[in-house]
């Protein structure tokens, strides 16, 4: 199996701000926002950071089977 990057990182696919998002004055958790990925992959609407860190996870392993 080929990483790229060490644990559970992948180059060029790091989440922004951990699944929180910019209220337009502080950066928060909780609240319904899509899940933005640094590849420019967005989610749809989740309901939490957590939630957003999951698809997230998700997103890269999708990557990850497609690279050779
Ligand atoms: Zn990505």
């Amino acid at each position: 199996m080929n990483r790229i990057g060490n644990g559970n990182r992948l180059a060029g696919h790091g989440l922004r701000h951990e699944g929180r998002y910019w209220t337009g004055f502080r950066y928060v958790s909780g609240g319904m926002a899509p899940g933005v990925c640094e590849c420019g992959t967005k989610s749809d609407p989740l309901p939490s950071a957590a939630a957003r860190q999951r698809w997230h996870r998700e997103h890269k392993n999708k990557i990850r089977k497609e690279q050779p």
